[in-house]
């Protein structure tokens, strides 16, 4: 048997309400914001990832699907949204008919990770980029706009966490310092962090080895060596995110490893979850345009894992959704009138409503239960005296009330349905 490749998934009918129900929340929020949805798509040349994201980063480094496809062109499957939306961003210009560009997404995202609960190789983000600003305001939106749709899918174990890396000059000041102060440890690093330390010292924060932990327990902080001008963004967000009551956490450990990241990172993460337990992540890039060949353009952006968020949502019980029901299910009751039934089944559906009938040759027995199952509000019974007579009866499933119509008075009995 042919099975679906390791750490991808099928999403059933059974779970594609709760998929949209999500959707439609997070349209509704971008909307609320005033960020119109991008496309774009799901693969790319390498080199837009490799300088989009860095080659020194986890996804780019061991991560990514990439190929060399017919024309001998090498191809990746987006690991992530940035890069595509940055890319866009300049080969379309879009600088030049409005300064600010709020952009947002919902895709599929790749990426070759070891599958776990909460990780898979093929997943769902959504997320928005904002292109053209550097106000602190933007930065706190972004985490609005996230806390907001977990806030209405009904998410409470959440946490927002913080922090600011503040401009490169600054930054690299810090990183000397940061050198300095792991110099002498140097040989009791692991062999990763040793590497981090030449290509991305940063990221020696992000280690889950315990003697690399102790060592950077001790370690000065970013935080601790921002600019002036750095702070005072800084500020402003916090102050942005207490008037707007998202409460908050700084976290002088969160770091986006990358040159081209500046002043606000930021993560949500969820309590219900296990150990995958980051719902979005996002932060400041002001660099990051120039850096694809665009000119000098601010940017901030988050990105948010849909499977992870549903797996929350799941977790805390968070929301429930109604089961579907059709609005109407047609039961022949004798031979010969299936065509009839057929056909007014079509009429039906043409105006606007959810119906069904048997294509199985059932029994009306059989007929009756497939209507219970799938939760019609009305069944349409053809055949009997009634047809003969040129009628046919319309039961209400909720209170058993039948009434009889004319067979070819579809306007009455669907009136008679909608009232409902
Ligand atoms: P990142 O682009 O790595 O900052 O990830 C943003 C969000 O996407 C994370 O907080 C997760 O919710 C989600 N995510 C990232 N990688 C995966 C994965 N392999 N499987 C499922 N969700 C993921």
């Amino acid at each position: 048997m042919i099975k679906a490749i390791t750490g991808t998934r099928d999403t059933l009918p059974t779970d594609i309400p709760k998929w949209n129900y999500l959707q439609a929340i997070v349209e509704s929020v971008f909307s609320n914001f005033n960020y119109k949805e991008i496309r774009t798509p799901i693969f790319e040349e390498t080199t837009l990832f490799a300088r989009g994201i860095g080659e020194a980063t986890d996804i780019v480094g061991k991560e990514m699907y990439t190929f060399v496809d017919r024309s001998g062109d090498s191809i990746t499957l987006r690991p992530e949204m940035t890069a595509g939306v940055v890319r866009a961003f300049i080969e379309h210009s879009l600088d030049k008919k409005q300064n600010l560009n709020k952009l947002f997404y919902v895709g599929p995202m790749f990426r070759q990770e070891r599958p776990q609960a909460g990780r898979f190789r093929q997943f769902h983000q959504f997320g928005a980029e904002a292109l053209g600003s550097n106000d602190p305001l933007l930065d706190a939106e972004m985490i609005i706009m996230a806390y907001d749709i977990f806030a209405r899918l009904g998410l409470k174990n959440l946490l927002v966490k913080i922090n600011s890396l503040g401009i490169p000059s600054s930054r690299e000041n810090y990183k000397n310092i940061l050198r300095k102060y792991l110099e002498p440890h140097f040989e009791k690093l692991s062999v990763e962090s040793k590497k981090r330390f030449e290509t991305n010292i940063l990221r020696l924060f992000d280690s889950k080895e315990e003697n690399d932990c102790k060592i950077m327990e001790n370690a000065p902080l970013l935080i601790e060596y921002l600019d002036e001008e750095s702070l005072e963004h800084f500020e402003k967000v916090k102050q942005a995110l207490l008037a707007s009551h998202i409460p908050f956490e700084i976290d002088a450990r969160l770091v986006r490893g990358l040159d081209y990241y500046t002043h606000t990172t930021f993560e949500v993460v969820s309590g219900s979850v296990g150990s995958q337990s980051a719902l979005c992540g996002g932060g400041r890039y002001n660099l990051l345009v120039k850096e694809l060949g665009g000119g000098e353009t601010p940017g901030i952006g988050f990105a948010a894992g849909i499977e992870r968020i549903l797996l929350a949502c799941e977790n805390e019980k968070s929301f429930s959704i109604e089961d579907e029901k059709l609005d109407l299910f047609l039961v022949t009751i004798e031979k010969g009138l299936e065509n009839f039934a057929y056909q007014t089944a079509v009429t039906f559906r043409r105006k606007g409503l959810t119906v069904d009938l048997d294509y199985l040759n059932r029994s009306v027995k059989a007929q009756m239960r497939e209507a219970n199952r799938t939760n019609s509000k009305f069944v349409l019974l053809i055949g009997g005296d009634e047809f003969a007579r040129g009628e046919v009866v319309l039961k209400n499933m909720s209170n058993g009330e039948q009434k009889i119509f004319s067979k070819g008075d579809t306007e009455k009995i669907f009136l008679s349905i909608k009232e409902n």
